[in-house]
């Protein structure tokens, strides 16, 4: 018997959330990011969800060549580009895409006297200060590309650090648009900027091709919740009470006794602990529901197993189904009360867990 721990992946919603962003930018193409496994979702699965996007992207230079070998004939984009010079001939010749974002990888390709047609995205570092070339040296690194005979189309793109949160004084997003729009006028080639946070919250930032992942998979980079930007939940987390403990006051529960009973209570075991994915550090009171109805989380979560307060739920016994987050209980809620993100919770969904899929 395999554990309840189930991640339900569902297709529709994919297909909505990709739906929903091409309606917010109807005159751009969609790249659909599906780096880490597609955000935890599962490459094979995303690429089916996504069939309608004009091009998937990612990090993993395996993956980009498995799309391939899966079926997918639309345009693959690397986002890191390329990691050493045996990369080169294998992504061409799949038809892979690849940002150029640094010196090295421009004199990779110098050498590499590849004979195929490769299309790169020269990235600028427009003031994130990550990957790319700096706007002063952003030309000459078009100029250098421009004259390797295997490189044909160059697109030119950049990364937003504040679309969630424009005015950010670090560096105002429009600052970021500014800069590239700037010096790639007169650049010829198709521009990619928005993440989904532009897409949902910034419409003059979305160019040629838009670049949304967290959205797709129905998680929200904004303040505005998933539910009322009409994203849908791509991932149910779902379990079931496997044991149930009554205790009294004065009673831990858990690993360190983090929590103490101040009276009667019930709680219930979850078979879901960090080994899953679940975050070590989500305190008491991080939502679960059971059998549909919200409660918290009690004391440390362990390896394979949280404790939740049955209190209010006096009908739950072993075998209760439980939302550890999706379709009822957002991932954004979870993530929040545990301190971090949808995007760490969805991409740390651990391979142990069983994975089925919902058309
Ligand atoms: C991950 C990534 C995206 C997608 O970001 P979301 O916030 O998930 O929409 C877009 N562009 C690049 C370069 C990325 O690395």
């Amino acid at each position: 018997m395999p554990r309840p721990l189930v991640a339900t992946v569902h297709l529709a919603a994919l297909q909505h959330n990709l739906a929903l962003a091409k309606k917010i930018a109807p005159a751009s193409k969609t790249w659909a990011v599906v780096k880490a496994h597609a955000y935890g979702h599962g490459l094979a699965r995303s690429m089916r969800g996504f069939a309608a996007a004009d091009g998937l992207a990612l990090i993993e230079v395996d993956g980009a060549v498995r799309l391939r070998e899966m079926g997918w004939r639309k345009p693959i984009l690397l986002l890191e580009g390329f990691f050493e010079p045996a990369d080169l001939p294998m992504l061409a010749a799949h038809e892979v895409q690849a940002a150029v974002h640094c010196t090295e990888q421009i004199e990779m390709l110098e050498k590499s006297a590849l004979r195929t047609p490769f299309d790169v995205h020269l990235k600028m570092n427009s003031g994130m200060n990550r990957l790319g070339f700096t706007p002063d040296r952003y030309c000459a690194a078009y100029e250098r590309l421009r004259a390797i005979p295997a490189v044909r189309n160059i697109a030119l793109m950049t990364h937003f650090a504040n679309a969630d949160d424009a005015d950010n004084a670090g560096l105002p997003l429009a600052e970021q648009i500014s800069r590239f729009h700037h010096i790639c006028e007169g650049l010829a080639g198709e521009r990619s900027l928005a993440n989904s946070a532009a897409v949902l919250n910034h419409p003059e930032a979305a160019a040629d091709w838009i670049r949304p992942g967290i959205m797709l998979y129905g998680g929200t980079p904004v303040s505005t919740s998933a539910q009322a930007l009409g994203l849908l939940p791509a991932m149910t987390l779902s379990s079931e009470i496997i044991g149930v403990q009554d205790i009294g006051p004065g009673e831990a529960v858990g690993y360190g006794s983090r929590f103490i009973a101040e009276r009667r209570m019930k709680i219930g075991i979850v078979a879901c602990g960090y080994a899953d994915g679940y975050p070590r550090h989500a305190p008491n009171g991080t939502p679960v529901l059971i059998d549909g109805m919200k409660t918290g989380i009690v004391g440390r979560v362990s390896m394979d197993m949280i404790t939740v307060d049955l209190s209010a739920i006096p009908n739950a016994h072993v075998g209760s189904r439980v939302t550890l987050w999706g379709a009822g209980l957002p991932i954004d809620e979870v993530a929040n009360a545990a301190g971090t993100i949808g995007y760490e919770l969805m991409c740390a969904l651990a391979p142990r867990v069983q994975v089925v899929e919902q058309s």
